[in-house]
Protein backbone atom coordinates (compact mmCIF):
# COMPACT_ATOMS: atom_id res chain seq x y z
CA UNK A 1 0.00 0.00 0.00
CA UNK A 2 1.30 3.13 -0.92
CA UNK A 3 2.22 5.93 1.52
CA UNK A 4 0.27 8.25 -0.34
CA UNK A 5 -2.70 6.00 -0.29
CA UNK A 6 -2.75 5.78 3.30
CA UNK A 7 -1.97 9.64 3.73
CA UNK A 8 -5.35 10.47 1.61
CA UNK A 9 -7.45 7.36 3.47
CA UNK A 10 -6.41 8.96 6.58
CA UNK A 11 -7.83 12.86 5.47
CA UNK A 12 -10.71 10.96 4.01
CA UNK A 13 -11.54 9.41 7.69
CA UNK A 14 -10.70 12.15 9.44
CA UNK A 15 -13.53 13.91 8.10
CA UNK A 16 -15.80 10.94 7.88
CA UNK A 17 -15.12 10.98 11.62
CA UNK A 18 -15.69 14.54 11.91
CA UNK A 19 -19.11 13.80 10.48
CA UNK A 20 -20.22 11.49 12.77
CA UNK A 21 -19.58 13.58 15.71
CA UNK A 22 -22.07 16.12 14.03
CA UNK A 23 -24.97 13.38 13.99
CA UNK A 24 -27.84 14.09 16.58
CA UNK A 25 -26.18 12.33 19.05
CA UNK A 26 -28.63 9.29 21.01
CA UNK A 27 -24.86 7.96 21.69
CA UNK A 28 -22.38 9.90 23.29
CA UNK A 29 -20.22 7.10 23.26
CA UNK A 30 -19.94 6.51 19.68
CA UNK A 31 -19.54 10.62 19.33
CA UNK A 32 -16.75 10.43 21.61
CA UNK A 33 -14.64 7.30 19.50
CA UNK A 34 -15.24 9.10 16.19
CA UNK A 35 -14.11 12.09 17.85
CA UNK A 36 -10.92 10.41 19.11
CA UNK A 37 -10.63 8.38 16.00
CA UNK A 38 -10.70 11.93 13.94
CA UNK A 39 -8.08 13.31 16.06
CA UNK A 40 -6.05 10.24 15.75
CA UNK A 41 -6.44 9.92 11.55
CA UNK A 42 -5.41 13.82 11.34
CA UNK A 43 -2.59 12.52 13.38
CA UNK A 44 -1.42 9.92 11.47
CA UNK A 45 -2.07 12.32 8.22
CA UNK A 46 -0.13 14.96 9.81
CA UNK A 47 2.93 12.28 10.49
CA UNK A 48 2.97 10.67 7.08
CA UNK A 49 2.74 14.53 5.62
CA UNK A 50 5.30 15.39 7.62
CA UNK A 51 7.63 12.15 6.41
CA UNK A 52 7.30 13.23 2.95
CA UNK A 53 9.30 16.57 3.45
CA UNK A 54 12.85 16.49 3.21
CA UNK A 55 14.48 15.67 6.61
CA UNK A 56 15.81 19.64 7.02
CA UNK A 57 12.02 21.00 6.18
CA UNK A 58 10.60 18.83 8.70
CA UNK A 59 11.51 20.53 12.14
CA UNK A 60 8.07 23.24 12.56
CA UNK A 61 6.24 20.77 11.73
CA UNK A 62 7.14 18.49 14.91
CA UNK A 63 5.75 20.39 17.01
CA UNK A 64 2.62 19.89 15.44
CA UNK A 65 2.74 15.72 16.98
CA UNK A 66 2.55 16.96 20.47
CA UNK A 67 0.07 19.58 19.54
CA UNK A 68 -2.36 16.55 18.53
CA UNK A 69 -1.10 14.25 20.97
CA UNK A 70 -1.80 16.74 24.25
CA UNK A 71 -5.39 17.15 22.95
CA UNK A 72 -5.94 13.70 22.53
CA UNK A 73 -4.90 12.50 26.07
CA UNK A 74 -6.93 15.78 27.20
CA UNK A 75 -9.83 13.91 25.18
CA UNK A 76 -8.89 10.52 26.91
CA UNK A 77 -9.07 12.25 29.88
CA UNK A 78 -12.09 14.13 29.60
CA UNK A 79 -14.52 11.34 28.43
CA UNK A 80 -13.14 9.04 31.05
CA UNK A 81 -14.18 11.95 33.82
CA UNK A 82 -17.76 12.48 31.74
CA UNK A 83 -18.85 8.85 33.08
CA UNK A 84 -17.28 9.85 36.37
CA UNK A 85 -17.82 13.08 38.02
CA UNK A 86 -19.36 14.96 34.24
CA UNK A 87 -19.29 18.13 36.30
CA UNK A 88 -16.02 18.74 37.31
CA UNK A 89 -14.33 22.06 35.46
CA UNK A 90 -11.34 22.88 35.67
CA UNK A 91 -9.99 19.19 35.47
CA UNK A 92 -6.42 17.74 34.39
CA UNK A 93 -7.83 17.35 30.82
CA UNK A 94 -7.49 20.98 30.72
CA UNK A 95 -3.84 21.11 31.62
CA UNK A 96 -3.35 18.55 28.77
CA UNK A 97 -4.95 21.34 26.29
CA UNK A 98 -3.45 24.56 27.60
CA UNK A 99 -0.07 23.09 27.63
CA UNK A 100 -1.06 21.69 23.86
CA UNK A 101 -1.14 25.53 22.87
CA UNK A 102 2.69 25.69 23.42
CA UNK A 103 3.97 23.34 20.66
CA UNK A 104 1.48 24.53 18.42
CA UNK A 105 2.35 28.26 19.01
CA UNK A 106 6.12 27.07 18.39
CA UNK A 107 5.36 25.22 15.56
CA UNK A 108 3.71 27.86 14.13
CA UNK A 109 6.58 30.45 14.77
CA UNK A 110 9.03 28.14 13.22
CA UNK A 111 6.94 27.56 9.73
CA UNK A 112 6.82 31.40 9.67
CA UNK A 113 10.56 31.89 10.44
CA UNK A 114 11.30 28.83 7.75
CA UNK A 115 9.40 30.23 4.95
CA UNK A 116 11.85 33.30 5.05
CA UNK A 117 9.31 35.90 6.40
CA UNK A 118 10.74 39.07 7.06
CA UNK A 119 9.41 40.95 9.41
CA UNK A 120 8.52 44.45 8.60
CA UNK A 121 7.58 47.29 11.16
CA UNK A 122 4.34 48.12 9.44
CA UNK A 123 3.68 44.57 8.90
CA UNK A 124 4.35 44.15 12.55
CA UNK A 125 2.19 47.12 13.69
CA UNK A 126 -0.84 46.10 11.55
CA UNK A 127 -0.25 42.88 13.48
CA UNK A 128 -0.36 44.50 16.87
CA UNK A 129 -3.16 46.16 16.03
CA UNK A 130 -5.41 42.90 15.82
CA UNK A 131 -4.09 41.53 18.54
CA UNK A 132 -4.22 44.38 20.78
CA UNK A 133 -7.90 44.97 19.52
CA UNK A 134 -8.73 41.38 20.57
CA UNK A 135 -6.73 41.48 24.28
CA UNK A 136 -9.07 44.81 25.07
CA UNK A 137 -12.06 42.56 23.92
CA UNK A 138 -11.02 39.21 25.55
CA UNK A 139 -9.97 40.74 28.68
CA UNK A 140 -13.16 43.04 29.05
CA UNK A 141 -15.45 40.54 28.35
CA UNK A 142 -14.04 36.81 28.66
CA UNK A 143 -10.87 37.20 31.40
CA UNK A 144 -12.49 39.92 33.76
CA UNK A 145 -15.33 38.25 34.28
CA UNK A 146 -13.96 35.02 35.07
CA UNK A 147 -12.13 36.59 37.50
CA UNK A 148 -14.47 38.66 39.16
CA UNK A 149 -16.52 35.88 39.51
CA UNK A 150 -17.92 35.09 42.79
CA UNK A 151 -18.63 31.27 41.88
CA UNK A 152 -15.63 30.15 40.42
CA UNK A 153 -12.40 28.28 42.40
CA UNK A 154 -8.88 30.17 42.04
CA UNK A 155 -7.74 27.24 39.79
CA UNK A 156 -11.11 27.50 37.70
CA UNK A 157 -10.15 31.97 37.76
CA UNK A 158 -6.97 30.79 36.24
CA UNK A 159 -8.36 27.76 33.67
CA UNK A 160 -10.90 30.26 32.62
CA UNK A 161 -8.35 33.03 31.56
CA UNK A 162 -6.03 30.92 30.40
CA UNK A 163 -7.93 30.06 27.27
CA UNK A 164 -8.98 33.53 26.31
CA UNK A 165 -4.96 34.78 26.51
CA UNK A 166 -3.82 31.46 25.01
CA UNK A 167 -6.24 32.42 22.04
CA UNK A 168 -5.37 36.22 21.90
CA UNK A 169 -1.71 34.13 20.94
CA UNK A 170 -3.28 32.50 18.42
CA UNK A 171 -4.71 34.63 16.96
CA UNK A 172 -1.39 37.24 16.79
CA UNK A 173 0.30 34.32 15.05
CA UNK A 174 -2.40 34.18 12.55
CA UNK A 175 -2.26 37.43 11.74
CA UNK A 176 1.46 37.99 11.71
CA UNK A 177 1.57 34.47 8.96
CA UNK A 178 -0.86 36.44 7.03
CA UNK A 179 0.26 40.11 7.55
CA UNK A 180 4.09 40.25 7.40
CA UNK A 181 5.82 39.57 4.38
CA UNK A 182 6.23 36.07 3.42
CA UNK A 183 4.78 33.77 0.75
CA UNK A 184 1.48 33.19 1.65
CA UNK A 185 1.39 29.84 -0.06
CA UNK A 186 -1.90 27.02 0.25
CA UNK A 187 0.54 25.60 3.59
CA UNK A 188 0.67 28.95 5.46
CA UNK A 189 -3.74 29.49 4.15
CA UNK A 190 -4.27 26.03 6.02
CA UNK A 191 -2.57 26.36 8.89
CA UNK A 192 -3.84 30.06 9.53
CA UNK A 193 -7.14 28.44 9.03
CA UNK A 194 -6.78 25.85 11.32
CA UNK A 195 -5.61 28.00 13.82
CA UNK A 196 -8.68 30.16 13.23
CA UNK A 197 -10.81 27.52 14.02
CA UNK A 198 -9.20 26.28 17.12
CA UNK A 199 -9.57 30.37 18.03
CA UNK A 200 -13.40 30.97 16.82
CA UNK A 201 -14.15 27.20 18.88
CA UNK A 202 -12.75 28.85 21.92
CA UNK A 203 -14.26 31.42 21.78
CA UNK A 204 -17.80 30.01 21.68
CA UNK A 205 -16.51 28.13 24.87
CA UNK A 206 -15.18 30.71 26.49
CA UNK A 207 -18.63 32.63 26.09
CA UNK A 208 -20.22 29.87 27.15
CA UNK A 209 -18.44 29.32 30.73
CA UNK A 210 -18.86 33.23 31.36
CA UNK A 211 -22.46 33.08 30.04
CA UNK A 212 -23.24 30.21 31.58
CA UNK A 213 -25.57 29.44 28.57
CA UNK A 214 -25.25 26.35 26.30
CA UNK A 215 -23.78 27.59 22.82
CA UNK A 216 -23.44 25.35 20.73
CA UNK A 217 -21.11 22.32 21.62
CA UNK A 218 -21.74 20.56 18.22
CA UNK A 219 -19.89 23.95 16.46
CA UNK A 220 -17.43 23.98 18.68
CA UNK A 221 -16.44 19.69 18.06
CA UNK A 222 -16.91 20.59 14.75
CA UNK A 223 -14.17 23.82 14.17
CA UNK A 224 -11.89 22.06 16.89
CA UNK A 225 -11.91 18.77 15.01
CA UNK A 226 -11.41 20.58 11.25
CA UNK A 227 -8.22 22.51 12.65
CA UNK A 228 -6.96 19.62 13.01
CA UNK A 229 -7.75 18.22 9.95
CA UNK A 230 -5.83 21.93 8.72
CA UNK A 231 -2.93 21.16 10.43
CA UNK A 232 -2.04 17.79 8.53
CA UNK A 233 -3.46 19.48 5.44
CA UNK A 234 -0.57 22.20 5.80
CA UNK A 235 2.19 19.93 6.57
CA UNK A 236 1.03 17.97 3.20
CA UNK A 237 1.17 21.09 1.38
CA UNK A 238 4.44 22.23 2.51
CA UNK A 239 5.95 20.21 -0.27
CA UNK A 240 5.31 23.18 -2.64
CA UNK A 241 6.81 25.96 0.06
CA UNK A 242 10.00 24.42 -0.91
CA UNK A 243 9.62 25.36 -4.81
CA UNK A 244 7.93 28.85 -4.46
CA UNK A 245 10.03 31.63 -5.30
CA UNK A 246 10.58 34.11 -2.78
CA UNK A 247 7.67 37.13 -2.43
CA UNK A 248 8.94 40.19 -4.08
CA UNK A 249 10.08 42.79 -1.87
CA UNK A 250 6.52 44.94 -0.61
CA UNK A 251 6.55 48.47 0.02
CA UNK A 252 4.32 48.84 3.02
CA UNK A 253 1.55 46.27 1.64
CA UNK A 254 -1.25 48.32 3.19
CA UNK A 255 -4.09 48.01 1.07
CA UNK A 256 -7.10 49.39 1.03
CA UNK A 257 -8.89 45.92 2.20
CA UNK A 258 -6.13 46.03 4.82
CA UNK A 259 -6.66 49.57 5.81
CA UNK A 260 -10.24 48.54 5.98
CA UNK A 261 -9.89 45.47 8.33
CA UNK A 262 -7.48 47.24 10.58
CA UNK A 263 -9.72 50.31 11.01
CA UNK A 264 -12.36 47.82 11.99
CA UNK A 265 -10.42 46.13 14.64
CA UNK A 266 -9.07 49.04 16.18
CA UNK A 267 -12.28 50.42 15.99
CA UNK A 268 -14.56 47.29 17.19
CA UNK A 269 -13.73 48.47 21.13
CA UNK A 270 -15.24 51.92 20.80
CA UNK A 271 -17.66 50.87 18.63
CA UNK A 272 -19.06 48.52 21.71
CA UNK A 273 -18.49 50.87 24.27
CA UNK A 274 -20.85 52.84 22.84
CA UNK A 275 -23.02 50.34 22.07
CA UNK A 276 -23.18 49.38 25.39
CA UNK A 277 -23.57 52.55 27.09
CA UNK A 278 -26.44 53.21 24.72
CA UNK A 279 -27.95 50.30 26.67
CA UNK A 280 -26.81 51.21 30.06
CA UNK A 281 -25.07 47.92 30.39
CA UNK A 282 -21.25 49.38 30.16
CA UNK A 283 -19.78 49.04 33.88
CA UNK A 284 -16.30 48.31 31.16
CA UNK A 285 -16.29 52.28 30.26
CA UNK A 286 -12.63 52.82 31.07
CA UNK A 287 -10.95 49.71 29.96
CA UNK A 288 -13.06 49.88 26.76
CA UNK A 289 -11.85 53.55 26.42
CA UNK A 290 -8.38 52.90 27.35
CA UNK A 291 -8.64 50.35 24.90
CA UNK A 292 -9.56 52.78 22.09
CA UNK A 293 -6.97 55.13 22.47
CA UNK A 294 -4.86 52.64 22.38
CA UNK A 295 -6.10 51.38 18.98
CA UNK A 296 -5.94 55.23 18.00
CA UNK A 297 -2.28 55.09 19.50
CA UNK A 298 -1.42 51.92 17.24
CA UNK A 299 -3.23 53.51 14.27
CA UNK A 300 -1.28 56.48 14.02
CA UNK A 301 1.93 54.28 14.56
CA UNK A 302 0.81 52.66 11.53
CA UNK A 303 -0.02 55.98 9.51
CA UNK A 304 3.59 57.43 10.66
CA UNK A 305 5.33 54.32 9.62
CA UNK A 306 3.48 54.33 5.91
CA UNK A 307 4.49 58.07 5.13
CA UNK A 308 7.70 57.35 6.17
CA UNK A 309 8.26 54.69 4.01
CA UNK A 310 7.00 56.96 1.28
CA UNK A 311 9.27 59.34 1.71
CA UNK A 312 12.15 57.00 1.75
CA UNK A 313 10.46 55.55 -1.31
CA UNK A 314 9.90 59.00 -3.17
CA UNK A 315 13.86 59.69 -2.30
CA UNK A 316 15.02 56.38 -3.61
CA UNK A 317 13.07 57.09 -6.61
CA UNK A 318 14.39 61.23 -6.85
CA UNK A 319 18.04 59.86 -6.29
CA UNK A 320 17.31 56.59 -9.13
CA UNK A 321 15.92 59.24 -11.63
CA UNK A 322 18.97 61.63 -11.24
CA UNK A 323 21.69 59.21 -11.08
CA UNK A 324 22.89 56.80 -14.14
CA UNK A 325 23.08 53.08 -12.74
CA UNK A 326 26.44 51.35 -13.45
CA UNK A 327 28.65 54.61 -12.33
CA UNK A 328 26.54 56.24 -9.59
CA UNK A 329 27.45 59.41 -11.50
CA UNK A 330 25.05 62.18 -12.24
CA UNK A 331 22.79 61.03 -15.61
CA UNK A 332 22.29 63.47 -18.91
CA UNK A 333 18.64 64.72 -17.36
CA UNK A 334 20.61 65.43 -14.31
CA UNK A 335 23.67 67.31 -16.22
CA UNK A 336 21.45 69.04 -18.04
CA UNK A 337 19.71 70.80 -15.35
CA UNK A 338 23.46 71.29 -13.89
CA UNK A 339 24.20 73.06 -17.37
CA UNK A 340 21.52 75.78 -16.86
CA UNK A 341 22.17 76.15 -12.87
CA UNK A 342 26.01 76.90 -13.86
CA UNK A 343 25.47 79.04 -16.84
CA UNK A 344 23.34 81.13 -14.60
CA UNK A 345 25.98 80.90 -12.17
CA UNK A 346 28.70 82.02 -14.30
CA UNK A 347 26.80 84.71 -16.13
CA UNK A 348 26.26 86.40 -12.13
CA UNK A 349 30.00 85.84 -11.32
CA UNK A 350 32.18 87.21 -14.42
CA UNK A 351 35.31 86.96 -12.23
CA UNK A 352 35.27 82.87 -12.72
CA UNK A 353 35.58 81.01 -16.01
CA UNK A 354 33.05 77.97 -16.62
CA UNK A 355 34.77 75.35 -18.67
CA UNK A 356 32.71 72.66 -19.97
CA UNK A 357 34.54 69.08 -20.66
CA UNK A 358 33.69 66.09 -23.06
CA UNK A 359 35.48 62.67 -22.13
CA UNK A 360 35.37 59.60 -24.44
CA UNK A 361 37.68 56.32 -23.59
CA UNK A 362 39.88 55.47 -26.16
CA UNK A 363 39.36 52.29 -28.17
CA UNK A 364 36.86 50.82 -25.52
CA UNK A 365 34.91 48.74 -28.01
CA UNK A 366 38.32 47.05 -28.33
CA UNK A 367 38.42 46.85 -24.63
CA UNK A 368 35.50 45.33 -24.40
CA UNK A 369 35.98 42.78 -27.20
CA UNK A 370 38.87 41.54 -25.68
CA UNK A 371 38.68 41.78 -22.07
CA UNK A 372 34.72 41.17 -22.29
CA UNK A 373 31.84 43.31 -21.42
CA UNK A 374 32.00 42.77 -17.64
CA UNK A 375 35.35 44.26 -17.77
CA UNK A 376 34.15 47.07 -19.92
CA UNK A 377 31.65 47.95 -17.68
CA UNK A 378 34.31 47.71 -14.31
CA UNK A 379 36.74 50.33 -16.39
CA UNK A 380 33.67 52.65 -16.80
CA UNK A 381 32.72 52.09 -12.88
CA UNK A 382 36.56 52.56 -11.81
CA UNK A 383 36.63 55.66 -13.82
CA UNK A 384 34.07 57.48 -12.50
CA UNK A 385 34.96 56.67 -9.37
CA UNK A 386 38.93 57.99 -10.16
CA UNK A 387 37.67 61.25 -11.99
CA UNK A 388 35.75 62.21 -8.94
CA UNK A 389 38.33 61.72 -6.95
CA UNK A 390 39.88 64.50 -9.01
CA UNK A 391 37.04 67.15 -9.50
CA UNK A 392 36.32 66.56 -5.61
CA UNK A 393 33.17 68.39 -5.78
CA UNK A 394 34.65 71.44 -7.67
CA UNK A 395 32.19 71.04 -10.71
CA UNK A 396 29.75 68.53 -11.89
CA UNK A 397 30.57 64.87 -13.88
CA UNK A 398 27.82 63.38 -15.70
CA UNK A 399 27.62 60.47 -17.82
CA UNK A 400 26.69 61.38 -21.10
CA UNK A 401 26.25 57.95 -22.58
CA UNK A 402 28.17 55.04 -23.39
CA UNK A 403 31.63 55.42 -22.40
CA UNK A 404 31.59 59.50 -23.16
CA UNK A 405 31.46 61.58 -19.90
CA UNK A 406 31.13 65.47 -19.26
CA UNK A 407 32.21 67.41 -16.73
CA UNK A 408 31.51 71.18 -15.88
CA UNK A 409 33.64 73.14 -13.99
CA UNK A 410 33.61 77.14 -12.53
CA UNK A 411 37.64 77.96 -12.05
CA UNK A 412 39.05 80.93 -11.30
CA UNK A 413 41.34 80.80 -14.22
CA UNK A 414 41.33 78.87 -17.75
CA UNK A 415 44.95 77.61 -17.13
CA UNK A 416 43.07 75.99 -13.81
CA UNK A 417 40.45 74.64 -15.33
CA UNK A 418 42.48 73.21 -18.64
CA UNK A 419 44.91 71.49 -16.01
CA UNK A 420 41.98 69.84 -14.31
CA UNK A 421 40.64 68.51 -17.39
CA UNK A 422 44.02 66.68 -18.01
CA UNK A 423 44.26 65.54 -14.82
CA UNK A 424 40.93 63.73 -15.46
CA UNK A 425 42.63 62.31 -18.57
CA UNK A 426 45.45 61.07 -16.93
CA UNK A 427 42.97 59.48 -14.42
CA UNK A 428 41.93 56.39 -16.49
CA UNK A 429 42.92 53.42 -14.45
CA UNK A 430 43.16 49.79 -16.00
CA UNK A 431 46.05 51.29 -18.55
CA UNK A 432 43.39 52.54 -20.77
CA UNK A 433 43.43 56.40 -21.83
CA UNK A 434 41.03 58.57 -22.76
CA UNK A 435 40.13 61.97 -24.96
CA UNK A 436 38.97 65.02 -23.62
CA UNK A 437 37.28 68.06 -25.61
CA UNK A 438 37.44 71.56 -23.67
CA UNK A 439 35.26 74.69 -24.24
CA UNK A 440 35.56 77.67 -22.07
CA UNK A 441 31.60 79.46 -21.92
CA UNK A 442 32.48 82.70 -24.01
CA UNK A 443 29.67 84.68 -21.56
CA UNK A 444 27.03 84.59 -23.76
CA UNK A 445 26.59 81.20 -25.98
CA UNK A 446 24.04 78.74 -25.54
CA UNK A 447 24.47 75.58 -23.49
CA UNK A 448 24.16 73.16 -26.63
CA UNK A 449 26.18 75.80 -28.82
CA UNK A 450 28.98 75.45 -25.73
CA UNK A 451 28.71 71.44 -26.11
CA UNK A 452 29.04 71.43 -29.86
CA UNK A 453 32.43 73.24 -29.66
CA UNK A 454 33.20 70.83 -26.72
CA UNK A 455 32.66 67.80 -28.95
CA UNK A 456 34.37 69.33 -31.85
CA UNK A 457 37.73 69.58 -29.20
CA UNK A 458 37.17 66.28 -28.66
CA UNK A 459 36.68 64.71 -32.35
CA UNK A 460 40.27 66.82 -32.99
CA UNK A 461 41.68 65.05 -29.90
CA UNK A 462 40.61 61.47 -31.30
CA UNK A 463 41.68 62.69 -34.67
CA UNK A 464 45.12 63.85 -33.30
CA UNK A 465 45.82 60.62 -32.14
CA UNK A 466 43.59 60.29 -28.90
CA UNK A 467 45.18 59.98 -25.10
CA UNK A 468 45.11 64.17 -25.48
CA UNK A 469 42.94 67.21 -24.13
CA UNK A 470 41.96 69.65 -27.33
CA UNK A 471 40.84 73.26 -25.84
CA UNK A 472 38.09 74.27 -28.24
CA UNK A 473 38.99 77.50 -29.87
CA UNK A 474 37.02 80.53 -28.45
CA UNK A 475 33.83 80.94 -30.03
CA UNK A 476 33.94 83.72 -32.35
CA UNK A 477 37.86 82.98 -33.43
CA UNK A 478 37.84 80.76 -36.35
CA UNK A 479 39.53 77.84 -35.56
CA UNK A 480 43.27 77.93 -36.35
CA UNK A 481 44.37 74.18 -36.15
CA UNK A 482 47.69 75.52 -33.97
CA UNK A 483 48.88 72.81 -31.17
CA UNK A 484 51.59 72.97 -28.29
CA UNK A 485 52.41 70.46 -26.10
CA UNK A 486 52.04 72.04 -22.29
CA UNK A 487 54.53 70.72 -21.08
CA UNK A 488 55.12 71.81 -17.72
CA UNK A 489 53.33 69.11 -16.05
CA UNK A 490 54.23 64.98 -16.47
CA UNK A 491 52.26 63.55 -18.90
CA UNK A 492 50.84 66.30 -20.24
CA UNK A 493 49.14 66.51 -23.30
CA UNK A 494 46.95 69.65 -23.78
CA UNK A 495 46.48 71.12 -27.19
CA UNK A 496 44.80 74.46 -27.26
P1 LIG B 1 37.24 55.68 -29.84
O1 LIG B 1 38.63 55.62 -29.31
O2 LIG B 1 37.17 56.27 -31.18
O3 LIG B 1 36.31 56.37 -28.89
O4 LIG B 1 36.78 54.20 -29.99
P2 LIG B 1 35.78 53.43 -29.08
O5 LIG B 1 35.95 51.99 -29.35
O6 LIG B 1 35.96 53.84 -27.67
O7 LIG B 1 34.37 53.99 -29.51
P3 LIG B 1 33.15 53.32 -30.19
O8 LIG B 1 32.09 54.40 -30.26
O9 LIG B 1 33.51 52.62 -31.46
O10 LIG B 1 32.69 52.22 -29.17
C1 LIG B 1 32.14 52.54 -27.95
C2 LIG B 1 31.85 51.23 -27.28
O11 LIG B 1 31.40 51.45 -25.96
C3 LIG B 1 30.81 50.42 -27.98
C4 LIG B 1 29.87 49.97 -26.87
O12 LIG B 1 29.70 48.59 -26.92
C5 LIG B 1 30.63 50.32 -25.62
N1 LIG B 1 29.73 50.65 -24.53
C6 LIG B 1 28.80 51.64 -24.48
N2 LIG B 1 28.18 51.64 -23.28
C7 LIG B 1 28.73 50.60 -22.57
C8 LIG B 1 28.51 50.07 -21.27
O13 LIG B 1 27.66 50.53 -20.50
N3 LIG B 1 29.25 49.02 -20.87
C9 LIG B 1 30.21 48.46 -21.70
N4 LIG B 1 30.92 47.45 -21.23
N5 LIG B 1 30.41 48.93 -22.93
C10 LIG B 1 29.70 49.98 -23.36
MG1 LIG C 1 32.31 57.37 -27.96
MG1 LIG D 1 35.54 55.86 -27.14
Amino acid sequence: MSQIFVLRACAVLAVVSIAVTLLPEPNTQGASVAYLGSVLMSGIFLVLSMRALPSYRRGPWRWFVPALGLVACGEVWLKTLQVTAPDVWPSPADAFYLIGYVPLALGTLLVDRQRGARTQFGGLLDAIVVSASALVLSLVFLVIPVLTSPDMTAMGKLVGSAYPLADVVLLSLVVRLLFTTGTRTLSIWCLSAGLSCVVLADTLQNIEAVTGTDVARGWMNLFWLISYVFYALAAYHAQRDIEAPPPPPQASGLTLGRLSFLAFAAGLPAVLEVSLAADNRSGYGLHLGLGSLLMLALLVARIWDLLRELNATSEQMAVLARTDPLTGLANRRTWDLELDRYLIAARACRTKVLMAGLLDLDHFKKYNDTQGHQAGDDLLREAAQAWLKEVDGAGVLARWGGEEFAVLMLCPDEAGALDLMDRLRQAVPRGQTCSVGAARWDGSESAPRLLQRADEALYRAKSEGRNRTVLAPPAAVPRIPAQRKAGDSAGSNVSV
